[in-house]
């Protein structure tokens, strides 16, 4: 860990001065001594090469939905069967549906501003959203957790390690409930199956699975992303006769251990896991450590970067003055957004990948007198150096060559989600552990006995699928209900082409209705970031209302209509930049055709800082413009 004196004389640790960095001009000096140590077209040629025998013709509809006799793969394995309550009528004053972090700050921040009666619903046995369901071994947040975890100061907490391992988020998750009292009326294992706005009453009538009808004056909906398990269409799947499940719903009573491993339920088990993305490169580690043979079935190399976990250093602690988080949260959001800090307070593999890649474009005095183009060109080999590094990575780990030469990433950083780990690339090293690389094609089929690759059956007691979320779907498809608006519209219908509002919050026709989502808004690479902001504007907006004496908000046509402009006129043309990148959720598994559903696509373009302004002037100008009152 490094230390360093800052400006006031304290040394503190985990900073390091922004100058510290090294600059993209080497890599402009590099290219033109002709010393880069790679070939730029040979890589590009490598890169379109792999990305090509990627595709396929079916795109998303690769993937199935999991009902029916697939339902194993998305129901709660974390409560106890059998749970039965009396159905529920009441009147409520803002009913939320969700209870991970969006929802979870959304009622915190409303009760800061007096709001007493809130209703959460929530499928899940307790709170905790994605720290819920994703209880794997090894899971982690790659995201700093001091500022990850939201509300640390208000809680009085200070997480244990520099990354919160899962069942850390997961308890500070509930202990935000319990503070904010939330548990107080929520209804958990519940699901809502319809939303309708009742014109007489001024009310939404929310109709849940359990037989509940709550009226609620207000709804506010934080249903997540990356919330609905995917399962891609393999032939057989249904027909393996040995025990499966979804990373999201890890059976513990047949693995045993827990989330932080000791899974002796497999020292006799020949396991597969089918995936190599972030959630599974975070499981391997263990898997290969307690199974008896580990068989990893790879479509597409993770480019994994290292991850220097640590435990919090007292002295820092020590040193924080009152308002810390969010001075953390701000030089954060502002490097991984391209901007200027003089110290890099976080100072992780996300701080160096944002100054190194994007950051520092047309800062050096070389680069302010270059064209786009040139930028563009130098920014490229910046790409390729970074890649290069993370392969060398992998050569210097893997011991066995072949396994070390498919375990490398072909594509530029960003085509899919930076990862970090220390142990992913050492399991291979272990004799019980071997990697299936199967050369792009995935898994295609899966007989009653296990896997079979190029011809191969591999026998399996254990497949444990790791093949992400949805995404990309439309709001209604992934949270489950249909939105009925004023005068019977739906919002699946309203949103066919992807989601209309302004700020991401409001949308006409859908009154005293607030979105947390994740589109037409600022993106945060630290995503609880975002939500604390959009809790923040709800709360105000609820606020006021109350305040006012108003009964019913809803955004005007016209506001509405300007933000889509705005969102538009905005737009970063990033869609070229995907379109090289090899498929994933990130570029619509490669098939181009970016539809409003996308959420890299669908943001407002100016970024998270100049978001967070906007909203900041909007309530700060005090007249709720844009919002027609009654
Ligand atoms: P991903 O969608 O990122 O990865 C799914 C994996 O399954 C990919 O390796 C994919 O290959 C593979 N796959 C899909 N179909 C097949 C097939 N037929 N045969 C073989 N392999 C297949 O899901 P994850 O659950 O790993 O991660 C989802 C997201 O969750 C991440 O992007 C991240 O945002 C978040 N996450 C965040 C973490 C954090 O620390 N904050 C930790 C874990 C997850 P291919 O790449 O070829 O499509």
């Amino acid at each position: 860990m490094s230390t360093t004196k800052t400006a006031s004389g304290c040394v503190l640790a985990d900073q390091r001065k922004f100058s510290d960095f090294p600059d993209t001009s080497p890599v402009a000096e590099k290219l033109a001594s002709g010393k880069l140590g790679f070939d730029p077209d040979q890589l590009r040629a490598k890169y379109a090469s792999e990305r090509d025998k990627r595709i396929r013709p079916e795109g998303q509809g690769q993937y199935q939905d999991m009902s029916g006799e697939l339902d194993i793969f998305i129901n709660d394995p974390f409560v106890k069967p059998g749970f039965e309550r009396e159905a529920v009528e009441r009147d409520v004053d803002v009913l939320i549906v969700g209870g991970g972090f969006g929802g979870l700050l959304g009622a915190a921040h409303l009760r800061e501003a007096g709001v007493k009666d809130i209703c959460i619903i929530e499928k899940a046995g307790d709170f905790g959203g994605t720290w819920y369901w994703n209880r794997y071994p090894g899971a982690q947040c790659d995201v700093e957790s001091y500022l990850y975890l939201p509300l640390l100061e208000k809680l009085g907490y200070m997480p244990k390690e520099k990354y919160s391992f899962g069942p850390e988020i997961l308890d500070h998750s509930l202990a935000i409930a319990k503070k904010y009292d939330l548990y107080d009326g929520a209804l958990l294992q519940t699901g809502v199956t319809d939303m309708s706005w009742d014109e007489g009453s001024q009310r939404w009538v929310v109709t849940t699975d359990r037989g509940d009808v709550l009226k609620a004056r207000f709804i506010s909906l934080a249903t997540g992303i990356l919330a609905k398990p995917k399962l891609p269409r393999i032939a057989g799947i249904t027909d393996f006769k040995g025990h499966v499940f979804h990373t999201s719903r890890w059976d513990f009573d047949y693995t045993k251990g827990s989330t932080a491993g000791d899974l002796t339920g497999l020292k006799d088990k020949r396991v597969g896991i089918i995936g190599t993305g972030p959630t599974a490169l975070q499981c391997i580690p263990h898997l290969g450590k307690d199974s008896k043979e580990l068989f990893v079935f790879q479509r597409t190399p993770s480019a994994i970067d290292v991850r220097g976990n640590h435990a919090t250093n007292p002295r820092w602690v020590d040193s924080l003055k009152p308002g810390w988080q969010a001075r953390r949260m701000k030089n954060f959001n502002i490097i991984t957004n391209g901007g200027y800090q003089e110290e890099d307070l976080v100072n992780d593999g996300w701080t160096d990948l944002f100054r190194g890649l994007v950051g520092s474009e047309g800062k050096s005095e070389a680069q302010k007198s270059m064209s786009a183009e040139e930028r563009e060109a130098i920014k490229e080999i910046a790409h390729f150096q970074k890649m290069e590094e993370v392969r060398d990575r992998v050569d210097a780990i893997v011991v066995d060559k072949d396994t070390a030469e498919n375990l490398k990433a072909y594509y530029r950083p960003f085509c899919k989600r930076p990862c970090f780990h220390d142990d992913y690339l050492k399991t291979f090293n272990r004799p019980n552990v071997t990697l299936v690389d199967t050369d792009g094609k995935g898994v295609e089929v899966i007989t009653e006995k296990g896997v079979v690759i190029a011809g191969v059956e591999y026998e399996l007691d254990c497949l444990i699928v790791a093949t992400g979320f949805e995404t990309g779907e439309g709001f209604t498809s992934a949270s489950g209900f249909e939105i009925n608006g004023r005068d019977g519209s739906k919002l699946s219908e309203k949103w066919a082409d992807g989601p209309s509002t302004m700020h991401g919050m409001f949308s006409h026709g859908f009154p005293n209705c607030f979105f947390m989502g994740l589109f037409q808004t600022g993106l945060t690479v630290s995503l609880p970031h975002t939500l604390n902001e959009q809790a923040e504007h709800i709360a105000y907006v609820v606020g006021q209302s109350k305040e006012r004496g108003l009964d019913v908000v809803e955004v005007s046509q016209q506001r509405q209509d300007d933000w889509g402009a705005t969102i538009r006129s905005k737009a970063h043309n990033n869609e070229e930049f995907f379109n090289t990148c090899t498929p994933g959720y990130y570029n619509n598994e490669g098939k181009g055709g970016f539809n409003g559903h996308n959420f890299l696509t669908n943001q407002y373009g100016g970024g998270p800082i100049e978001f967070f302004e906007i909203l900041k002037n909007w309530r700060e100008e005090g007249g709720m413009q844009g919002l027609e009152t009654t």
